[in-house]
């Protein structure tokens, strides 16, 4: 992973944030927390607003995760659908998470402004199709959300309005979104994490955690160890997601850490970037191995997809996106990459995130399924809510039941290549 540090274009052009020095002795505090990603920052922000003492443990720095590498897209919804989410825990539960999410919207919006985030958010995105199949999909999903979920801002857009709109012949149709967009993942989670740190949050960065002692009932401490010091608290909440390894074996059991790819071009000027995707909407078809685009606030394209299910990454990714990038907007060609970089998402065998507890006061939030944008932010606020006693909202996700990767620790990849390779096929039909 860390050779691609260097090439992540939002490492590489964001000022660099002051550090935080890394756990030494030992701390008490209310609440602990592992992971410096949206997920644990928002929890650790929302939290020190309601009284609680935090120190959270990042291993590396602020957005070393997903939330620094991300395509920064800020969809409606979960990763599985609607429709999945109804099979899986039912109709009402399945409303209740649909309301979450719409939470988690108005709540990424309130956070940019409240906080005076400057992270390039713009409001805007399309799904889009790629073969007669998908209209009828589309065509499908915009009836459900308007009948069923009264979810008035996304419309259906016709081929000749989406050819005006994305200068490429691959696109049949779309759904269009005015209330989803796309920002800087990378400045919104340290935008997150400046106001964090002035709210009193203690933030150590350079501190993986190697050993938890989870405490088994509310009224001891848990203890969280790194390699120079402890910390001690009532509660807990574990926020490594798709990075945190086998620290916790029963949580690395439900999630597959995925690679996958995002290339930035060099700048192309406005007007040429303007010329790709006239309504700087954030663009990602619907295949099950997606292409996700969309243009940076510099005017450069942005572009991601392949993965790696195979979990290693050392590959010339640049020169693949290369060849997608290609296939999308062929008009490209003369274009260079001058960034390409990889990140582990963090996906659930169902696809619908997966949150919890271990013990009465030791939380956990993972697998957002590569749809972590916008629940990270309201997974952070539903965790707080929980630690402070009304757990109403964090227990409609707890409910959520999930199951292991098949396989074993041994097997599960070779299992998940091959059960990939099919979604592959049937992207092609
Ligand atoms: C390449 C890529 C593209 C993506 N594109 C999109 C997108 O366009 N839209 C979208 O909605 N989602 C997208 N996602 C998914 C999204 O980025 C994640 O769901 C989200 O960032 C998860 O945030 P998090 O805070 O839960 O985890 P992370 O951001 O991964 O943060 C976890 C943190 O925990 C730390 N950590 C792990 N173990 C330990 C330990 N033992 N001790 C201390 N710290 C530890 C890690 O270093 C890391 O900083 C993408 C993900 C990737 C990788």
């Amino acid at each position: 992973m860390s050779d691609f540090d260097s090439q992540n274009y939002y490492y590489a052009t964001a000022l660099p944030p002051p550090p935080h020095a890394p756990l030494a002795g030992e701390v008490r505090a209310d609440v602990c927390i592992v992971g410096g990603g949206i997920s644990g920052l928002s929890a650790a922000l929302h939290l020190v607003e309601r009284g609680f003492t935090v120190a959270l443990l990042e291993a590396k720095h602020l957005g070393f995760g997903g939330s620094g590498r991300s395509g920064g897209q800020t969809i409606f919804g979960y990763a599985c659908g609607q429709e999945k989410l109804q099979q899986i825990v039912g109709k009402e539960d399945a409303r209740r998470l649909w309301d979450f999410a719409l939470d988690g919207m108005k709540l990424l919006n309130e956070s940019i402004a409240r906080h005076h985030i400057e992270c390039d958010y713009v409001a805007g995105h399309m799904h889009v199709g790629v073969k007669a199949r998908h209209d009828a999909e589309l065509a499908a999903e915009v009836e459900s959300l308007h009948t069923e979920y009264g979810y008035r801002s996304v419309r259906l857009v016709g081929h000749e309005e989406l050819r005006s709109l994305v200068a490429s012949d691959r696109y049949t149709t779309g759904l269009y979104d005015s209330a989803s967009g796309h920002l800087n993942p990378y400045k919104y989670t340290l935008g997150l994490g400046a106001a964090a740190a002035r709210a009193g949050v203690r933030i150590f960065e350079n501190s993986g955690v190697t050993k938890l002692d989870i405490a088994q009932n509310a009224s001891s401490d848990h203890v969280a160890h790194t390699a120079r010091g402890t910390v001690r608290a009532r509660y807990l909440l574990i926020a490594g997601n798709a990075l945190l390894g086998r620290l916790v074996p029963e949580l690395a059991r439900k999630l597959m850490a995925v690679g996958t790819y995002i290339a930035a071009t060099e700048v192309l000027g406005e007007q040429r970037a303007a010329q790709l995707i006239a309504n700087n909407a954030a663009v990602a078809d619907i295949n099950w191995v997606l292409d996700y685009f969309r243009r940076s606030a510099d005017h450069r394209l942005l572009f991601g997809g392949r993965v790696s299910y195979s979990g290693v990454d050392p590959f010339d990714s640049a020169r693949v996106l290369r060849g997608r990038i290609a296939r999308v907007f062929p008009q490209l060609n003369d274009v260079k990459i001058q960034y390409a970089w990889g990140g582990f998402v963090d996906i659930t065998p169902n696809r619908a995130p997966h949150f919890g507890r271990l013990a009465p006061n030791a939380y956990f939030l993972q697998g957002f399924s590569g749809h972590g944008m916008v629940l990270t932010g309201i997974a952070g606020q539903i965790v707080a809510e929980a630690m402070a006693g009304t757990a109403e909202r964090f227990d409609v996700f707890a409910r959520i039941p999930h199951r292991d990767f098949p396989g074993g620790a041994l097997l599960r990849r070779p299992a998940l290549v091959l059960a990939m390779l099919w979604f592959r096929l049937k992207d092609l039909l």
